[in-house]
C-alpha cells in the first residue's frame, strides 16, 4: 500500500478542484425537482466541468463487469440504487424519490470527489431518517479525523451510529485515498473489519481521503444489475450516500469539496 501525503500547495490545488465539485452539487440540488430527468442533471454537470476547465472523471471509466464504459459525468442512483446509477433522459424524478448524485473531476492534475443524496419533493419519514443519518455519519467522521488517530477509531464511530439508527452499512464499496488519481490507496471502509485492523491507517497531516458512507434502510447486502454498473440493495429498500474529499491538517481536517 503506497499512501501519498500531499503538500500545502497540492492541497490548495485540491481545494480548487473540490470547489468545482461543490458548485456542481449546489446547482444540481437546486434543479433536482419532480419532473426533471437524471439525464438533464448529467448534462449540466458535464457542462459545468468543461466551463471550469476541468475533466469529469466518471465518464468513460471501464469496469470488468460492464460491456460499455460508464456513460455519465454523474452517477445518479435513485431509491434502491446504491451507487453507479446511469443517468438517463428516461429516468424522470418523481415526488418522494431519493436521488444519490456522485461526481468527480480533475482540475490542473488534482481530483475532487463528492456525493450527496437529495430528496425529490417530500420523501417518506423512513427515507428522511436514512438520508439524515447518512449525512450525520459523514459529519461524525469529519469531526473525528485528525493526525495521530487510527482510521479504525473513526470507522467504529461511523458504524456505531449507523447501526444504532437501524441502518445497513454497505461493505462492498468503500472510500479511498485521492490526489492526482481519483482512487488511490488506502481503502477507507465505513466499518471495522479484521482486514482494516490488520492494515490500519494512521491519519497524518497531508493525507487526503474521500470519505463516503453508503447506508441502506434495510439489509447491507447489494447486487449489481445486468448492465454491469448499477448497484442496488438486495431487499429493494432505499439507500443513501454522502461523500466529501477531506484533507488532514496539523490539528484536524479540512473538507475540500465545498462550493465557492
Ligand atoms: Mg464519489
Ligand atoms: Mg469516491
Amino acid at each position: 500500500m503506497a499512501i501519498t501525503l500531499r503538500s500545502r500547495r497540492e492541497i490548495e490545488l485540491m481545494r480548487k478542484a473540490g470547489s468545482v465539485v461543490g458548485n456542481v452539487h449546489r446547482k444540481l440540488k437546486e434543479m433536482a425537482q419532480p419532473g426533471i430527468s437524471t439525464g438533464e442533471l448529467d448534462r449540466v454537470a458535464a457542462r459545468m466541468a468543461k466551463e471550469a476547465g476541468s475533466v469529469a472523471l466518471f465518464k468513460g471509466v471501464r469496469s470488468p463487469h460492464a460491456s460499455v464504459p460508464f456513460p455519465g459525468a454523474i452517477c445518479a442512483s435513485v431509491n434502491d440504487e446504491v451507487v453507479h446509477g446511469i443517468p438517463s433522459d428516461k429516468t424522470i424524478l418523481e415526488e418522494g424519490d431519493v436521488l444519490s448524485v456522485d461526481y468527480g473531476i480533475e482540475l490542473n492534475g488534482y481530483c475532487g470527489d463528492s456525493a450527496r443524496t437529495l430528496a425529490i419533493g417530500k420523501v417518506s419519514d423512513g427515507d428522511r431518517h436514512l438520508m439524515d443519518v447518512t449525512e450525520e455519519v459523514l459529519e461524525i467522521a469529519i469531526a473525528e479525523c485528525r493526525p495521530g488517530i487510527l482510521w479504525s477509531q473513526v470507522a467504529a464511530k461511523m458504524e456505531q451510529r449507523a447501526k444504532e439508527a437501524g441502518l445497513g452499512v454497505v461493505r462492498d464499496f468503500v472510500g479511498h485515498g485521492i490526489g492526482t488519481q481519483l482512487h488511490e490507496d488506502p481503502r477507507v471502509p465505513n466499518y471495522v473489519s479484521r482486514e482494516l485492523l490488520n492494515n490500519d491507517i494512521m491519519l497524518a497531516e497531508g493525507l487526503v481521503l474521500a470519505i463516503e458512507p453508503m447506508l441502506n434502510a434495510g439489509t447491507a447486502s447489494v447486487k449489481t444489475l445486468s448492465n454491469g454498473w448499477t448497484v442496488v440493495t438486495a431487499d429493494k429498500r432505499s439507500s443513501a450516500h454522502f461523500e466529501h474529499t477531506v484533507a488532514m491538517t496539523g490539528s484536524g481536517c479540512e473538507v475540500l469539496t465545498l462550493p465557492d
